[in-house]
C-alpha cells in the first residue's frame, strides 16, 4: 500500500496525545448512562468516547443495542463534554446515520472485518470522509483479512485510517478471551509501519485485572494508543460486563502505564 507516511500523519496533524486513549461503555444503554460515564471521564486522558449502538453478538437473544437513538445520546456527550465520539458501524446504513450525527471516530468490529463484502459496502459508504476510521482485526488470525479490509477503506480515499488489534477466538480455552498472538501485530506493524495502531486490551483479556498488564505490553510495543471498555456499574452492565472497568480505575490505569516518549 502506497503513501503509508501520510498514514502517521494525520495523528500528528491533529496534535493527539500518545498515547490515544477511546473509553467508554461497550454498550449505550440509557440516556443517563451514556452521560453519567461521558461525565465522569470529562477530564481524564480520554481523548474519544467510546459506546456501542449497534452491537454484533455472537448468538441471537443478547442484548442488540439500542440502535440510531444512541446517536443522539453521543451529540449530547459532546455538548456536555466536549469529549469526541466514537461508535461501530457494520454497514451504510450506519454509516450514513453516523457521519449524519457528526460521530468523530468510526470503528469496524472484527465480526465485519471477516467479510469483504462488508468491508467493500462500507468503504464505499465512507468514501472520501474526514472522519477516523479504525478497523479490528478480523475474529480469526488472517493477517491478509485485515490487511485486505484496510486496503478497501485506503483506496476509497479515507485519510484517517488506522487498526485496533482486540485479539483473536481460539477453540481452546486459555486465560484470554481472545489470544493477542502479539508476533501477528508486530507483523501488521512490520507492513503497515505507519498506520496508527491501537490496542484493545478489554477485548483481549475479558476480564478487567487483566487490563493493565496487555495494555502495557502494548505500549512496549509501540501501539498508537488503547481503547478500554469503562462503566460505572462494570458488574450490572448489558454487556461485557466481566472486562469493564470503572472511570476511577481507568484513571489509575493510565496513570500506572509506563509511557515511552517519543525520544527514547
Ligand atoms: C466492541 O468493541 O464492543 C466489540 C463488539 O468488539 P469486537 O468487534 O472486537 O468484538
Ligand atoms: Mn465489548
Amino acid at each position: 500500500m502506497e503513501n503509508s507516511k501520510e498514514m502517521r500523519k494525520w495523528l500528528d496533524d491533529m496534535a493527539l496525545p500518545h498515547p490515544l486513549v477511546v473509553a467508554g461503555p461497550c454498550s449505550a444503554e440509557t440516556e443517563e448512562q451514556v452521560l453519567k460515564i461521558a461525565h465522569q471521564l470529562k477530564d481524564t486522558d480520554v481523548n474519544y468516547y467510546r459506546a456501542g449502538i449497534w452491537k454484533p453478538r455472537t448468538r441471537p437473544g443478547n442484548f442488540e443495542g439500542v440502535g440510531a437513538i444512541g446517536l443522539k445520546w453521543l451529540q449530547k456527550v459532546k455538548e456536555e463534554t466536549g469529549l469526541k465520539t466514537a461508535t461501530e458501524v457494520a454497514n451504510k446504513a450506519h454509516v450514513d446515520l453516523a457521519l449524519e450525527h457528526d460521530v468523530d471516530l468510526l470503528w469496524i468490529g472484527a465480526r465485519s472485518t471477516v467479510s469483504p463484502f462488508i468491508m467493500q459496502e462500507l468503504a464505499d459508504a465512507l468514501e472520501g470522509t474526514d472522519k477516523i476510521v479504525l478497523v479490528k482485526n478480523p475474529v480469526n488470525p488472517d493477517l491478509a483479512l485485515w490487511l485486505g479490509g484496510i486496503e478497501r477503506l485506503h483506496t476509497a480515499g479515507i485519510k484517517k485510517l488506522g487498526a485496533i488489534h482486540r485479539g483473536f477466538s481460539t477453540y481452546e480455552k486459555t486465560k484470554y478471551r481472545n489470544i493477542p498472538e502479539w508476533q501477528m501485530a508486530i507483523e501488521f506493524q512490520n507492513r503497515f509501519p505507519d498506520l496508527p495502531l491501537i490496542n484493545d486490551p478489554s477485548h483481549i483479556t475479558g476480564k478487567r485485572d487483566m487490563i493493565f498488564d496487555v495494555s502495557q505490553t502494548a505500549l512496549d510495543l509501540n501501539f498508537d494508543g488503547l481503547m478500554i471498555e469503562t462503566h460505572h456499574d462494570p458488574d450490572n452492565a448489558w454487556s461485557d460486563a466481566a472486562q469493564q472497568v470503572t472511570p476511577d480505575k481507568l484513571v489509575q490505569i493510565m496513570r500506572d502505564l509506563k509511557i515511552r516518549k517519543e525520544s527514547d
